[in-house]
């Protein structure tokens, strides 16, 4: 264990540059040489948390194993480090408030006017210095949500100059900024990242390391010309070219020494090359696959993509550890009805119904599970989509016509999916849904227990309706079978119908808990059912 040092990544120029990809690149590397790392983000919105927003405004929800409603970004660092995060790993301006107004009303403050400086800023670098704290992590590495520049990000960027000479040697500076091209002059230009650079000095901050997002490579003059307006080590201008896969970013930054850089600038010896085979066995399936399995989303953000963010990435690596290329298709739920389905759907390999909240789009949801169910098409079904497979077996083989969630229908006569118990008296909607890992024990002759290897699992949740247990007997006799619960509350977590090949609902996201190094068995075994089904 090292005394454990922090890493700050703050962005310039525009949004969008991938900040989070970088810290979780940088973190694969440390790991691979043997540290304990952690990635954290700060937002700087005031919303609590991402859990009430909706996905056009922050793309998919992700959830961590403690019952986090967190930013997306948290997946790529779980994806990347293989190590689940917590509520400590993202923070926002709402919760930071949140806490000092907490304190000033219990009286902590004694009397002192509470500011922004250093009431704001203590109450940040206390966070930033938390998960350090438990001496768990070699490295904490800080993302901070946001563009420098933007007046909701200086109390996080003040916070950080203080810091930094809190910390001396244990602390390090990256900023991500963009390099932009201009076709009409055939030329890269770097003064965008000189004025952002400026900005950061302007509040304090002198950047160690500058990563430049390029489209294109760049000059050893031109990196040299950055490091010279910037007061940046030339060795330590690092450009972030587009690649085919984020999952490449890892090795090009080793290729330019971004974690050798960082070891030497923290005082610490390098020992060596990391230790990358595992990520680069992944990377050599992904490059070598050849034949590709087609896969339908059917959802009602497919024109989002960040939406359903988790999901793509588990497909990816489960096609990949099938040695398949995936070719993922977003089918628009509110667009599917009988007369295209086939048109739509007849040339897929296996169907996902995703997850999702509300009336808009459910019907489309139903068709595609009819056609699916009819074909013997491997289905997936998440959380909502489980929750339709369970309305339209109703519908269509049980003959309930009525059947319906009371999500969508309160006065439904069979309400095959209801709302908790433990739900019916929350009135206030942010994080009080069934959130984070549960327990699940699955029948052993179960497709579930086959996939995962194991009848006990823990998969983490997001939801307030549930599979009605009075119905249970009347599912199982019409054949479709309730594989999986909880072991406490009897909660349904998985639902298969035995007389097709690969039919199954899952209450749980397992789409949170797959990684490049792990990914979920349930993914795998979803792209094994269809490419045999090939
Ligand atoms: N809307 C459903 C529920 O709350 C499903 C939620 C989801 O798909 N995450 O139970």
């Amino acid at each position: 264990m090292v005394e454990t040092k922090y890493i700050f990544v703050t962005g310039g120029v525009t949004s969008s540059l991938g900040k989070g990809i970088i810290s979780a690149s940088l973190a694969r590397l440390l790991l691979a040489r043997g540290y304990k790392v952690t990635i954290q983000k700060f937002d700087p919105y005031i919303n609590i948390d991402p859990g009430t927003l909706n996905p056009y405004e922050h793309g998919e929800c992700y959830v961590t194993v403690d019952g986090h409603e967190a930013d997306l970004d948290l997946g790529h660092y779980e994806r990347f480090t293989n190590t689940p995060t917590t509520r400590a790993n993202n923070i926002t301006t709402g919760r930071i408030y949140q806490n000092v107004i907490d304190k000033e009303r219990r009286g902590d403050y004694l009397g002192k006017t509470v500011q922004i400086i250093p009431h704001i800023t203590d109450e940040i670098k206390r966070n930033i210095k938390l998960l350090g704290s438990k001496n768990q992590f070699d490295f904490v590495i800080t993302e901070i949500g946001g563009t420098v520049g933007d007046i909701e990000s200086l109390p996080y960027l003040e916070s950080v100059r203080q810091l930094r000479w809190e910390l001396g040697k244990n602390c390090v500076c990256i900023h991500l900024t963009y390099v932009p091209y201009i076709a009409a002059a055939k030329e890269l230009k770097t003064k965008p990242t000189q004025h952002s650079v400026k900005q950061l000095q302007e509040v304090g901050i002198q950047p160690d390391i500058l990563v430049l997002r390029t489209e294109h490579d760049l000059s050893l003059n031109l990196r040299k010309k950055v490091a010279l307006f910037c007061n940046v080590d030339p060795a330590a201008v690092i450009q972030s070219i587009d690649v085919p896969s984020i999952y490449e970013v890892p090795l090009k930054m080793h290729q330019q020494h971004l974690d050798e850089i960082v070891l030497t600038k923290t005082g610490l010896p390098i020992n060596g090359e990391p230790h990358l085979e595992p990520w680069m066995n992944f990377l050599h399936r992904m490059k070598n696959a050849t034949e590709t399995v087609r896969i339908g989303l059917v959802g009602k953000y497919v024109e989002l993509p960040d939406a359903y963010k988790s999901i793509n990435e588990s497909l990816f690596q489960a096609a990949t550890y099938n040695d398949r290329k995936l070719d993922l298709r977003y089918i628009h739920s509110e667009k599917l009805n009988s007369s295209n389905v086939e048109e739509m759907l007849s040339s897929l390999d296996g169907v996902i119904i995703a997850p999702g909240f509300g009336q808009r789009g459910i019907e489309g949801k139903f068709v595609a599970l009819k056609y699916a169910r009819e074909h013997d098409m491997p289905t997936f079904g998440i959380c909502l989509g489980m929750q339709c497979m369970v309305i339209e077996y109703a519908r269509d083989v049980m003959g309930l016509t009525d059947a319906n969630s009371t999500e969508m229908d309160v006065t439904t006569k069979h309400n095959v999916i209801d709302l908790m118990e433990e739900q019916k008296s929350i009135t206030n909607m942010g994080g009080t849904m069934r959130l984070g890992a549960y327990d699940c024990v699955l029948a052993e002759d179960s497709i579930a227990a086959k996939a995962y290897g194991t009848t006990h699992i823990r998969e983490r949740h997001r939801h307030r309706f549930e599979f009605n247990n009075e119905y249970r007997q009347a599912f199982e006799e019409a054949g479709m079978r309730c594989v999986g619960e909880n072991p406490e509350t009897h909660l349904v977590e998985v639902v298969e119908v035995p007389s097709l090949r690969w039919y199954v609902g899952v209450q749980y996201h397992p789409e949170y808990n797959s990684t490049v190094l792990n990914p979920n068995p349930i993914f795998v075994d979803f792209i094994k059912a269809a490419i045999s089904k090939k």
